[in-house]
């Protein structure tokens, strides 16, 4: 952490606080936190030392993807001294609105540890492509006659909450299982949906080209998480007691509360193009949350929201 840097505040979460490395004139940034961020944690009792939450992921999620699938976590040692400094800053940017209302207040954990991850966001001239991809397989909760995957019958279900039961066309919202067809155009079709919703300013030949790269590499990506989500979960959580439920069952709900990043140069996107897993930050279930995932599944099979012909749902169906 020596060197003529600076960190600057980029993003914050309910857990941790991102910070990107600026160089302190013009020199250039240190070899070792290039295209890095340092993620710092929140002081927050819920939040576990840095270190172990870097071991659980070293343990827990590493080992199931290849290592360029997924956003590199290195584990670095901290000054004492540089936490009081940031989080004095903390306190200036509250003042400034460079922080949300909601997050004032929350300070950074006195933690001899702070984690580099790769850096995803998008430089000048490339593309940023996100998504959170959800539940890549049916749940195994989910009635025989299901026509919508849990994602879609979830989103219509909250679609229909939200119009306080009124019949009204949903917008937007996607179906993960196209990501994953077996069939590229349909695959190609449905990634093309979500990066025409995401930019628009894109010429024709740059989109298709990213199209095809994300019909193969992206699925590759995404064939893998969907097999571990399922490995995770193979009974669901209805007609089981909380007590029985496992720590596997959280890894595979971390497994579809993940982000997948794909940036790549505007120019040559498939050439250049990285595509990473991100967020997967294993915690144990509360017996509570159990609870609210059991009470989600329960409404959705009880309300018929994975068997109703009768709503309407914006988005193709599964
Ligand atoms: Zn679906």
């Amino acid at each position: 952490m020596t060197g003529p840097l600076t960190l600057e505040y980029i993003a914050e979460g309910n857990a941790n606080i991102v910070y990107t490395f600026k160089p302190i004139a013009d020199e250039p940034v240190n070899l070792g936190v290039r295209r890095k961020l340092l993620r710092l944690r929140k002081d927050k009792s819920f939040i576990q030392s840095t270190q172990s939450q870097y071991i659980t992921f070293q343990r827990e999620f590493l080992p199931l993807f290849r290592p360029e699938n997924i956003v590199e976590q290195t584990l670095i040692t901290l000054d004492e001294s540089l936490i009081e400094s940031l989080n004095q800053r903390l306190a200036e940017h509250e003042s400034t609105g460079a922080r949300k209302d909601v997050r004032h207040g929350d300070r950074l954990a006195v933690d001899d540890h702070g984690l580099l991850m790769t850096d995803m966001t998008a430089q000048h001239g490339e593309f940023l492509f996100e998504i959170k991809p959800k539940w890549l397989q049916q749940s195994p909760d989910a009635p025989r006659d299901s026509i919508r995957c849990r994602t879609c019958a979830l989103r219509v279900q909250r679609d229909h909450m939200k119009a306080g039961g009124a019949v009204i066309p949903t917008r937007g919202g996607f179906c993960p299982l196209g990501l994953i067809d077996v069939d590229i155009e349909e695959r190609r079709r449905a990634f093309r949906n979500i990066i025409e919703a995401q930019a628009n300013e894109l010429s024709h030949t740059t989109v298709g080209e990213i199209v095809n790269y994300l019909a193969e590499e992206g699925y590759q990506v995404l064939s893998d998480l969907r097999k571990h989500q399922a490995q995770f979960d193979k009974h669901g959580l209805l007609g089981r007691d909380p007590e029985d439920i496992s720590d596997d069952y959280s890894k595979a709900m971390t497994l579809r509360d993940c982000m997948l990043f794909v940036k790549g140069s505007l120019n040559a996107f498939a050439n250049t193009a990285d595509i990473r897993l991100a967020d997967l930050d294993f915690k144990h279930a509360h017996p509570d949350k159990v609870q609210r995932w059991k009470s989600t599944e329960r409404t959705l099979v009880d309300q018929g929201w994975y068997t109703s012909t009768e709503v309407d749902e914006g988005a193709a169906g599964t």
